[in-house]
Order: structure tokens, then C-alpha cells, then sequence
């Protein structure tokens, strides 16, 4: 069978007009039987694919009395059966032969009304489709009981955890406010406290970053904040950049609210998600700790989001729709007349500059707790070290010596190369062929534990060969360290010290990282080195010895933003040192030793950092002065991929052209005052992926939403360019 006929058989819905923005009205099941007449018998259902569209299908007989929009419907697509979301219930189709829904998985509507409005948000903004907006906000594998009330009711059943299994086993079935008398805050604390509670009574959208140096205690405020919320009536959502990660963090919200938490992370079971999702649609769960998705968590009454670490990567998703936490946090909280407090000691460019602009936007925590300074940090220039010794490993003269003390003293250190593996660089010693991914176009990593090359993108591993297979004749050399080899040259150096390595090979297995992590705590390790996994949130009284071994990575990267992930590893990583009795020491190993980045970290001066980079942005037209649009093209022949890629960017320069506005004025600026300028196309930075060719295209915009429309009118339908999948990257990182 054809399955492009059977799915128009499916319906259309509106063929030619999607519709994302408009929101369809959520009923109970009752409302649909009452308000609709003729009686309805249509379901519109929308699908997690890449397509504007919706699809409609003849509801059975024996679901017409239960069937609601926002509820998952199991339904024929093609030559096989989807998962799709009911938009809306009605009597007509302009199809004449509907397929009909084959199951219902749920009892109760998923999608309440502010879901409705920030998936809307979500598909306008992402430019992605109402069907994938709706998969994102409800975790896959979610199972609702029956017998509990609609989700957007709020009205909590009686008995919903009747086993006091509430994660963290802390057994209470609500959450109850905790005195908070018993912690005393440090005089720059109890100046940041009121403007979040402040902004809480409100009762309004507004958002604080609470800008505070490592160890000068948020975490505190963050628990206070959150207990205001819940007296208030109201719930509470905390974002933590990886939870698996920072096990220390969500112990500090379970110890102070008990079973009332619901931690939220990617490793949960289906069963311990679906029991957690119930709580918080239902009111038992007021307090959610979660990564990035746990933004959408069905709490009811949302009063406040909390997002640590915001400057973080890993808020933004790497799959469609690519939304970034903290921008969907600020578009939930605005539905719910919510407050939004971002933390950080290293705030992202964009976050510090919004918030400066606003009266009261920044409250800032200036010091340590128990008035512990900041540790000093050393830059060793790597070029002299280079020239002066004969045998050059990627520990200097200086970081050894340093090291030598922090074990004679049985103290600990920690070392960052954010690098992973043995060897970077696998290379023939007679031809000069570097070894290379089949798929991707990027060098092998060499792997010695296990004894291969590996590709970090897409996973393929292939032992070494003996002898080049370019020229058959020479042999390999490995240049470049990884983790693996910092850990061999420590063992060389130290050999009766206790040695660590914590990199995404050693943590792979499920509890690796808190055993790991327990280890370095009770000081069985002396020295440990790792990938920035070790510069998350780590709090080792005994660690004073903190070294980089490089801090180029990150700034080679050709990347605006290179600069900044450079500053702000170098600041959380020194943040590791000293955080006990004992002052910390910083060694910082570069070979870029005048780079304002790294000048800045070593002076531990944000907003020296801040203010030359904001400088070059401005420059430049660059986020947060605008926004990026990435869009890239994708293929396995490069000829049509570039075709395609030339296509796409001839139709939006004229779409753009056409439909913005353009300023009176002149010429080329015109488009710019418009607030569209279109970059391409250009090869990827990695042209070659997965045995894709990748050629992409850069749009640059005061608003995204003035020319996301224009995105998906050119590329609909199915988000492609000549047949080739488009990926369109909103904000990219
Ligand atoms: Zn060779
Ligand atoms: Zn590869």
C-alpha cells in the first residue's frame, strides 16, 4: 500500500493553513458531550513529526462519550500506528473516508489549559509543530491511572500516594513548609532574599538573577524562596543543569522538604515518572528538582522557577524542537503570573544583560560564606614551558611541583582537561594520514583502557591498526592528551598516591558517578581529573589544589561564544579550590596566557569579563543584541545538499524581503533595519555527521517571532528544502 495515500485518507485537516498559534480549547469529557452539537465525531489529532498539519479521524462509538482534547490517541498513520494528541473534537471533516482511532491511552486529558498556551508558545517560537511542542511536555512511557479528576481541574483526589513512596523515601504525602528560622544567612544574604520574596508576593511575572560567586550560598535563598511559594498556596520548580551530576544538590531539597520533592531526571523508571507526574497534576506535589525537561512538569498554581546554574549548556535541548529551559522557564512563568529567579556565579552574556536593563533585575551575593576568600590563581604560559623543557607532557614544571606538595600534605587536587580519551590525534609517522572517522569528518580519538579509536560523534570504534592504511608502511603516533593520559602521567609521577578519573567512560554505569564522587568526599582519592563533569557543583572541603591543563579547548572552538565558556569554566573550576579551612591554590595552563577571558577568570572578575565581551558583541551583532536562527540542511550526496542549501536561501531572501517591513531608508541596510540579515550558505563546522553532509544557513533577527513564520511558510510542508530534511536551530548554542 501507498502510505502517502492512506495518510491523506487520514485527513488533513486544514490543508494549506496550519495553525499552531491558535489554541485549541481543552475540555472535560462532560463539556464535549454538552457544548457540541451536531454530536461530534471527529477527532483532530496531531503527531510528533516534522509537520505543520493535523490529521482527522473518526472517533469509535464506544469513545464518543470519553474522548477529550488533550488526551494521547493510538491511530493508523501510513502503513503503521502512531501516538498522536487530540487538538480538538468536531463534527466535520472535509475528508470523506476517516480512518478511525484505534486506542485512547489516557483516562484524563495530559494537556491542561496553560499547557495548551505554552505549547502554542513553544511551536511559534521553535518553529517546530504543534505534534512535537505537545511530545515534548509529556514524557514518553507515561502511564495515567484511572478514576483521578481532569488535569487542569487542580482539586487533588483524596488518596493518591497511598504507599508513601515519594521520591526520596522521605514519606510525607504533601509538602509542608519547614520553619526556616533555624539557618542563618550572612548579612549579603539577607539583603538578596527579600527582592525574590518580594517579587513572589507580587504575584506577577518577573524575573531576578541572583548573580552570587561560587560558594556564597544560593542554594540557601533558592530553599527559602521556594518555601514562601509553598506558604503561599503555590508550587515550585528547580532546574539543576545534570541532575545525575550534582547528587549533593537535590539532597539539600529533600532534607529540608521531605517526600513533598519530586526529583526529576531522564534515569527515573516509567512507573516512578507516571506515580510523579500524577502528584503534581493532582496538587500532592508541590515542589519539582529536575534537568532541563522538568520545566514542564504539570505542577498546579506555579509560583516560582528557579533555574541554578542557568549559563549552563545543557539547558538547551539538542533534539527537535531545541528549545533552551531558561527561555521556555521565562514563557511559563508569564502564562502563570510567575516569578523566575536565574542563578549563577558566571551568568550567560544575554541573562546579565537583560537583567541589568531592568530597575532591580540583579541581586548580587559578593562573597563566600564564613567570609573564606577566593582562591588565587596562577596562569602558566605554556609556550615557555614549551621551549624550556626538554620532555613535554601536558603537566608544567610548576603544576607538578604543586601537585608533589598537595600529596605530601595529604590534601587533595583536582585536575580539569576537558578533553576525554588517550590521544587526540592519531597520526602515521611516514605519510602523515591522520586517522579519521568513515562517517564524520573529524580525527579518531585513541582510546588506551580499551585499546581503540573511537569517533566522539557518532560512536564508532575500531582497534588500531598496525600498520597506516593510507601507505601501508609507517606506524602511528598519538599526539594530543585526553583524560586517560593525565592519569597515566599522575600515576608515572605519583605512583603511591590514590588516582581518579572522571570522564564519560569512567561513569557510564548507573551509580559509577556517586561512587565516584563518594570516593574523592571520604578521601580515598588524593587526586582526581576529569572532565568539567568534576567543575559542576562539586563541594570538596579538602580539595586546595585546583589545576587546568589546558584552557585553550574551549577558546580554539570557532565560536562566538568561546570566550565565555572559557571564562566560565575557568571561574566554576577555581570555584573547586579552598572551599574548607585550607586556602585554595588555581594553576591555569594556556597557551593563550593574554586572553581577556583568562585574565579575567584568574582576577575572578565577572563583569571585567562582561564588559569587554558585551563590547564585541554589540561589535559584531551578536546575541543578546540578536537572535540566531541556524538552519541546516542535511544529505548523503553533498552536490544536492548544496543545491538544496542554495534553493532554500534564494526562497527566504525573497520571503524575507517581501514580508518584513523594510524601514525607509537605503540599500543593504534596509534588511538589517528590518531586523532580518540572512548569513550563507556555508559548510558546517563539521561538514560530514552520521554519513550526512551538513551545509547550513545563519539568520540573524531582532525577533524570533517576526521571521519564524516566514521559516515555515518556506519550508513547509515537513520542514524540507528540495526533499532534504531542514534542521531549524532557534537560539543555537
Ligand atoms: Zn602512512
Ligand atoms: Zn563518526
Amino acid at each position: 500500500m501507498d502510505p502517502s495515500k492512506s495518510r491523506v485518507a487520514a485527513g488533513d485537516a486544514e490543508p494549506g493553513t496550519p495553525s499552531p498559534a491558535r489554541r485549541p480549547r481543552p475540555r472535560t469529557a462532560d463539556g464535549v458531550a454538552a457544548r457540541q452539537d451536531p454530536r461530534p465525531t471527529i477527532a483532530e489529532v496531531a503527531f510528533n513529526l516534522p509537520l505543520d498539519k493535523s490529521f482527522h479521524y473518526l472517533i469509535p462509538e464506544a469513545m464518543r462519550q470519553t474522548l477529550a482534547p488533550g488526551m494521547r490517541v493510538a491511530a493508523p498513520f501510513g502503513p503503521r500506528e502512531r501516538i498522536g494528541f487530540v487538538l480538538k473534537v468536531v463534527a466535520e471533516s472535509p475528508v470523506k473516508e476517516l480512518k478511525e482511532i484505534r486506542r485512547v491511552l489516557d483516562p484524563r486529558p495530559v494537556i491542561g489549559e496553560e499547557q495548551w498556551a505554552l505549547a502554542s508558545w513553544l511551536s511559534t517560537y521553535y518553529c517546530c509543530s504543534m505534534g512535537e511542542a505537545l511530545a515534548t511536555m509529556v514524557p514518553g512511557g507515561l502511564r495515567l491511572r484511572a478514576g483521578a479528576g481532569p488535569a487542569a481541574s487542580g482539586t487533588p483526589p483524596a488518596v493518591l500516594v497511598p504507599d508513601g513512596t515519594a521520591a526520596g523515601g522521605g514519606g510525607l504525602p504533601s509538602a509542608s513548609p519547614v520553619p526556616t528560622g533555624v539557618v542563618m544567612l550572612t548579612a549579603h544574604q539577607r539583603q538578596a532574599l527579600p527582592p525574590i520574596l518580594e517579587a513572589l508576593e507580587a504575584k506577577r511575572f518577573a524575573s531576578i538573577l541572583l548573580f552570587g560567586v561560587t560558594g556564597s550560598g544560593k542554594t540557601e535563598l533558592y530553599l527559602q524562596a521556594i518555601d514562601r511559594a509553598l506558604r503561599q498556596g503555590r508550587s515550585a520548580i528547580c532546574l539543576i543543569p545534570e541532575i545525575a551530576l550534582t547528587p549533593q544538590t537535590t539532597d539539600r531539597f529533600v532534607e529540608r522538604f521531605g517526600g513533598g520533592v519530586a526529583v526529576w531526571h531522564s534515569r527515573m523508571s516509567a512507573r516512578a515518572r507516571s506515580r510523579d507526574w500524577m502528584r503534581m497534576s493532582d496538587g500532592a506535589c508541590r515542589i519539582v528538582v529536575g534537568a532541563r525537561s522538568a520545566v514542564f512538569a504539570p505542577v498546579q498554581r506555579l509560583g516560582l522557577i528557579i533555574i541554578d546554574e542557568e549559563h549552563e549548556p545543557t539547558y538547551k535541548q539538542e533534539d527537535a524542537p531545541r528549545y533552551h529551559a531558561r527561555e521556555v522557564a521565562m514563557a511559563r512563568a508569564r502564562l502563570a503570573g510567575a516569578a523566575v529567579v536565574l542563578g549563577s556565579a558566571t551568568p550567560s552574556v544575554e541573562s546579565y544583560y537583560a537583567a541589568a536593563r531592568r530597575a532591580g533585575g540583579v541581586v548580587t551575593l559578593p562573597e563566600r560564606i564564613a567570609g573564606r576568600g577566593l582562591p588565587a590563581a596562577e596562569v602558566i604560559d605554556m609556550r615557555e614551558e614549551m621551549s624550556s623543557r626538554r620532555r613535554f607532557g601536558p603537566l608544567s614544571a610548576r603544576l607538578e611541583r604543586a601537585l608533589a606538595q598537595t600529596v605530601e600534605r595529604g590534601e587533595q587536587a583536582m585536575l580539569l582537561l576537558n578533553r576525554r580519551g588517550f590521544a587526540r590525534v592519531a597520526q602515521c609517522k611516514t605519510c602523515g594520514a591522520v586517522e579519521r572517522c568513515a562517517r564524520c569528518s573529524v580525527p579518531l580519538v585513541y582510546h588506551a583502557g580499551r585499546r581503540e579509536l573511537v569517533c566522539h560523534y557518532c560512536n564508532f570504534h575500531e582497534p588500531p591498526r598496525e600498520l597506516c592504511r593510507q601507505c601501508r608502511k609507517g606506524y602511528l603516533s598519538f599526539r594530543g592528551s585526553g583524560t586517560e593520559r593525565v592519569e597515566s602521567e599522575l600515576h608515572r609521577l605519583f605512583p603511591v598516591a590514590s588516582i581518579a578519573r572522571m570522564d564519560r567512560d569512567t561513569t557510564a554505569r548507573r551509580g559509577s558517578h556517586r561512587e565516584l564522587y563518594e570516593a574523592v568526599k571520604t578521601r580515598q582519592v588524593n587526586l582526581l581529573v576529569g572532565t568539567q563533569m568534576i567543575a559542576k557543583g562539586f563541594d570538596f572541603p579538602q580539595v586546595t589544589l585546583v589545576g587546568v591543563v589546558s584552557a585553550d579547548t574551549a577558546l580554539n572552538l570557532p565560536d562566538f561564544r568561546a570566550g565565555e565558556r572559557t571564562f566560565d569554566l575557568l571561574t566554576q573550576m577555581a570555584g573547586r579550590a579552598g572551599r574548607g579551612e585550607r586556602p585554595g591554590r588555581v594553576l591555569i595552563q594556556t597557551f593563550c596566557p593574554g586572553h581577556y577571558a583568562i585574565q579575567a577568570a584568574k582576577a575572578h572578575d565577572y563583569l571585567g569579563f562582561y564588559a569587554q565581551e558585551i563590547r564585541m558583541r554589540r561589535a559584531l551583532r551578536l546575541p543578546p543584541f540578536v537572535h540566531l536562527i541556524e538552519l541546516t540542511v542535511l544529505g548523503s550526496s553533498l552536490p544536492r545538499v548544496e543545491e538544496a542549501a542554495q534553493w532554500l536561501a534564494g526562497r527566504l531572501r525573497r520571503a524575507l524581503a517581501r514580508r518584513l517591513p523594510a524601514a525607509p531608508g537605503k540599500g543593504a541596510t534596509r534588511a538589517a533595519q528590518a531586523g532580518a540579515v540572512l548569513l550563507g550558505p556555508a559548510p558546517h563546522r563539521i561538514p560530514r555527521l552520521r554519513r550526512a553532509y551538513r551545509v547550513h544557513l545563519l539568520l540573524k533577527a531582532r525577533s524570533v517571532e517576526a521571521v519564524t513564520p516566514i521559516v515555515r511558510r518556506v519550508l513547509a510542508p515537513g520542514r524540507k528544502a528540495k526533499g532534504l530534511p531542514v534542521i531549524v536551530n532557534v537560539d543555537p548554542l
